[in-house]
């Protein structure tokens, strides 16, 4: 299974993600999970991605399409993968699609989450992560079990610095130029499954899982 699923920062596509992967048992592959890694652990791809992640702004094509074809070489890539928040643009579409004819094959299908930009900056500003072992809840949709600490391992939650309401609003302005161009990108290939993000979370998946029969 070789999906990409595609929306708009907080359309809730990671933990879509994280969910399709358990229950198919692939990787599930963040490129923002590998980024904020990168920025944490100081590795020079992380140099290089901070300034740009801090505005909001996407990290150029290059640097995210060497991490993402460095991760697909891994073996457990070979049996199927979810990527989620790449691509983000045509460039690295085509880019994605080199990479996938030297190795997996061609993609499957593209999910493609979408949600309005009033809910998405409601939700990502009561957004919170954990900074160890990165579990996302929400403080009214999926609040943790004890306040402020992630029910997996205790850590203390944070709210990523580029969920601040000013970023979210930039952060949508880059999705809504670059990314939409994607969805027309996918449609024209056929690839394309659209699923309404607006609903509850678990009738979200089940469209997920409606749209990806054809290509378990
Ligand atoms: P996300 O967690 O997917 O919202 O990504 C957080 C930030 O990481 C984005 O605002 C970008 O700065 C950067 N990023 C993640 N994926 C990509 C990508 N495919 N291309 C460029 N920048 C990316």
């Amino acid at each position: 299974m070789r999906v990409v699923f595609l929306g708009p920062p907080g359309a809730g596509k990671g933990t879509q993600a994280a969910r399709i992967a358990g229950l198919r048992g692939v990787p599930h592959l963040s490129t923002g999970e590998m980024l904020r890694r990168a920025v944490r652990e100081r590795t020079p791809v992380g140099l290089q991605a901070k300034g740009h992640m801090d505005r909001g702004a996407l990290v150029p094509d290059d640097v995210v399409d060497r991490l993402v074809a460095e991760r697909l070489a891994q073996s457990d890539a070979g049996r199927g993968f979810l990527l989620d928040g790449y691509p983000r643009n045509p460039a690295q579409a085509r880019a994605l699609e080199q990479v996938l004819a030297r190795r997996q094959g061609a993609l499957d299908r593209v999910v493609y989450v979408h949600v309005d930009d009033d809910t998405l900056v409601e939700r990502i500003a009561g957004r919170r992560g954990c900074p160890k072992c990165g579990t996302v809840f929400h403080l009214a949709a999926r609040p943790p079990r004890k306040a402020g600490l992630c029910d997996d391992c205790g850590t203390a939650l944070v709210q990523r610095a580029d969920d601040a309401e000013t970023v979210v609003r930039d952060r949508l302005k880059v999705y809504h130029d670059n990314t939409a161009a994607l969805v027309r990108y996918y449609e024209e290939r056929g690839l394309l499954g659209r699923v309404d993000g607006n609903l509850p979370i678990d009738e979200v998946t089940h469209a997920v899982e409606a749209v990806l029969g054809s290509a378990a």
